[in-house]
């Protein structure tokens, strides 16, 4: 498309993650057109409730986030509310085990409330993507649409999305968000102008929370560990899994899950016939030989996934933190906004951080529209006349 010769739409969200669908519908209710282009062929991101075959599912199992805590991100909580959208505390009834030594017996301790609460979502994480997304205007997500290219055009942001077929695509937009962990960004999509050497390093070195991390969860007929006082909470020292919940869905399908103790490239040698036997086993070791007998194991190994995790999050990366300060600077700063968990000040990598980034992404984004709409009026001509 030559610059000029499509109309631009008003925003164009990059990612429909939790960010990138809460800002599509703050733009919404603001009466501000958008279009949301996704790389996948599903929504929600690193949001990922599946049922016992791996299909996405309104009553399954989560594979990315479980947990919010409305005390520590009430704003995060009154949007649930809003959403209409049943919550329920994660289940930490019963001992929790130990298990600190090869060919040892795990230790078994009284189990304790932890504070604050972990809540989950009924029908899994993925609710609120469905809520989010259900009443976003007709046509105006498109998935399997990976954006490679910005380019600053006089008038416009064209934005380039490489198609199914090879080929390419190309939106116009008057302001971007990109709705990204700012890691991701950097390493996969080309700006033109080229980011000062500041900001790619900033973006860079920001660290995309749980990137370097995998989960497992096994399913089961009835959660027998609890009819044993268990609480289904574990941690070892000895592995595959490094802690262990309880995942029994609000719908009573009851499963445990865990985060995998060791790092990315053992994951990938051993593959996942070989994990999922080793996790297996350290689950009958822990609960008893009927945890060896799942009904259905699930295994996502995010840095595995190409639009989460970059070669930099295989070596690890510490939670990061809140980093005041504008994260588009230079020529890019009156088009385009970052709005991925990373980026927010108050929860940075969290499901609450999202929300929260969002909001700021779209508060900045709606302030350049006016300071451009109200300069066009001075101006003595409106946009498209
Ligand atoms: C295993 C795991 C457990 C977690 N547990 C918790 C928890 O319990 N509580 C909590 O608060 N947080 C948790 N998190 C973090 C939480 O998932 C994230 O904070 C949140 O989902 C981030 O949302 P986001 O929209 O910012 O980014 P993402 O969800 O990463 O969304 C980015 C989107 O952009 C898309 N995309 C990528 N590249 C392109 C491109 N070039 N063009 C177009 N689209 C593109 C991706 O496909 C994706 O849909 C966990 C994460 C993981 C992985």
């Amino acid at each position: 498309m030559a610059s000029g010769t499509a109309a631009a739409v008003p925003v164009a969200i990059v990612g429909a993650g939790l960010a990138g669908l809460h800002a599509a519908r703050l733009l919404q209710s603001e009466g501000i057109g958008f279009c949301l282009l996704e790389a996948r062929d599903r929504l929600g991101g690193r949001i990922l409730t599946v049922d016992a075959n791996g299909r996405l599912s309104a009553d399954g199992f989560d594979l990315g986030p479980s947990w919010f805590w409305p005390d520590l991100h009430p704003a995060m909580a009154a949007t649930v509310a809003a959403l209409g959208l049943a919550a329920f505390p994660q289940h930490d009834e019963g001992d929790v085990l130990v298990e600190r030594l090869p060919g040892r017996p795990p230790q078994r301790y009284q189990g304790f409330r932890q504070e604050p609460r972990s809540m989950r979502l009924a029908g899994g994480t993925g609710a609120l993507v469905q809520a989010l997304t259900a009443g976003l205007p007709e046509g105006c997500v498109r998935l399997a649409a990976p954006v490679t290219r910005l380019s600053l055009e006089d008038r416009c942001t064209e934005l380039t999305i490489r198609t199914a077929d090879g080929g390419e695509d190309v939106v116009a937009a008057d302001q971007v968000v990109i709705a990204l962990p700012p890691r991701l960004i950097e390493a996969t999509i080309a700006f033109a102008p080229v980011l000062s050497p500041d900001t790619r390093r900033r973006w860079r070195g920001t660290a995309t929370w749980m990137a370097p991390h995998a989960k497992f969860v096994a399913l089961y007929d009835w959660p027998f560990w609890r009819e044993a006082g268990l609480s289904g909470m574990a941690q070892s020292t000895v592995g595959p899994l490094a802690e262990i919940h309880d995942a029994t869905t609000a719908s009573g399908a009851a499963a445990l899950f865990g985060f995998l103790g060791i790092g990315p490239d053992q994951r990938a040698a051993a593959g996942t016939a070989a994990l999922t036997r080793a996790c297996l086993d350290q689950l009958a070791r822990l609960f008893g030989a009927a945890a060896g007998h799942a009904s259905a194991t699930l295994l996502m190994d995010w840095t595995a996934d190409p639009l989460t995790a970059t070669a930099n999050d295989r070596l690890g990366g510490a939670h990061p933190l809140p980093q005041p300060g504008p994260w588009v600077t230079g020529p890019w700063r009156d088009r385009l906004s970052l709005a991925g968990s990373e980026t927010s000040v108050i929860a940075p990598g969290y499901l609450a951080g999202a929300m929260d980034a969002a909001q700021r992404a779209v508060a900045e984004t709606l302030g350049r529209l006016r300071h451009a709409a109200s300069r066009s009026l001075a101006g003595g001509r409106w946009k498209g006349d």
